[in-house]
């Protein structure tokens, strides 16, 4: 048997065509330009690339992007006064603030002091609470994409095993909530769980967001399984470069599970199609209107 792959490349593209859809209508209709704000600190190269791409995206979309670049010495204060005034800027329906910030700088209070209606990445201690409590909330964007994906296999999760592996605020936790909405039987994993590869085979759905390369094997996944690869990591080849790898030994995991995602070409193609998707959506709130039909 061999795996579907799952088309992160297709899926994003697509959302990303409906999402510029509904920013046309948004515009024709109520006369809303939605508006993306990034703050980039330091000159980070991974985070350049990640910015860069947040801003042709955005504006392939028909969206407003704000760049704000930063020296990596920028106080904390410099930074909190910018965050202020993209709070108070009507022009800014989202506000996402490039992590990992620059030693030195306060991370949480840095996102506890975006304006919770504004923040695309769903990282607000407001929106985690909310997303935790089940209501209404700006979910992280990763996560988002995750169930886009497992969607584009089942119609429904409803009553499907599920394992998180990886408990961090950005993927892992919101991941989970995000599950339970939908009704699975959600298993979270993490460093100090016990026997891992046993968890992972009564899965029907497997998350794997560690970072640590192809750690999830073949032998780990129930036959039929999804699988939902969030890892990266580069790794050396034998002819001198590097290259991406995930959390999960694909090569092994296509001989067994139902579908699987590919790193890259999977999760990662998803993440920015869906910030494009909160910062609509948060626009849509923000000016009172119904939520967008994306
Ligand atoms: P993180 O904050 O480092 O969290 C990693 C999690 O993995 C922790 O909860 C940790 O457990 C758990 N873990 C570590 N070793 C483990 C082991 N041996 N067995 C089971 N669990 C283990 O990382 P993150 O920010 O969530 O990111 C995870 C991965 O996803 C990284 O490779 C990152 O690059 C990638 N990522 C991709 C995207 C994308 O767009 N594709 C977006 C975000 C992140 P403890 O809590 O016990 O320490």
């Amino acid at each position: 048997m061999t795996a579907q792959i799952i088309d992160g490349k297709r899926i994003a593209a697509e959302l990303r065509a409906r999402t510029a859809d509904e920013v046309a209508r948004v515009k024709r209709d109520h006369g809303l330009m939605p508006g993306l704000a990034v703050v980039l600190v330091g000159n980070d190269p991974a985070s350049e690339v990640y910015v860069r791409s947040k801003h042709t995206q955005t504006q392939a979309a028909g969206m407003a992007s704000f760049e704000h670049k930063l020296p990596a010495d920028v106080s904390q204060a410099a930074l909190l006064e910018l965050v202020g005034k993209l709070n108070a800027d009507p022009a800014v329906h989202g506000i996402l603030v490039q992590l990992p910030l620059p030693k030195g700088l306060n991370t949480e209070a840095v996102i506890a002091a975006i304006d919770p209606a504004k923040d695309v990445d769903g990282l607000h201690p407001n929106n985690a609470g909310r997303l935790a409590g089940g209501l209404r909330a700006l979910s992280p964007c990763t996560p988002l994409g995750c169930i886009i994906l497992t969607k584009s296999v089942h119609t429904s999760l409803e009553g499907l095993n599920a394992i998180v592996i990886g408990r961090s605020n950005l993927v892992g936790r919101p991941l989970v909530q995000l599950l339970l909405n939908e009704n699975a039987t959600v298993t979270i994993a993490h460093s100090r769980s016990r026997d891992l590869p046993g968890l992972c085979r009564q899965a029907d759905l497997v998350y794997a967001a560690v970072g640590k390369a192809e750690m999830v094997r073949g032998d780990w996944i129930k036959p039929g399984a999804t699988v939902i690869d969030v890892g990266i990591t580069r790794i050396p080849t034998a002819e001198g470069k590097t290259r991406l790898v995930g959390d999960v030994a694909f090569d092994d995991a296509m001989q067994v599970a139902g579908a699987v995602t590919p790193v890259p070409g999977g999760v990662g193609q998803m993440t920015v199609a869906c910030l494009l998707v909160n910062t609509l959506r948060a626009a849509c709130a923000i000016k009172g209107l119904p939520a967008p039909a994306v």
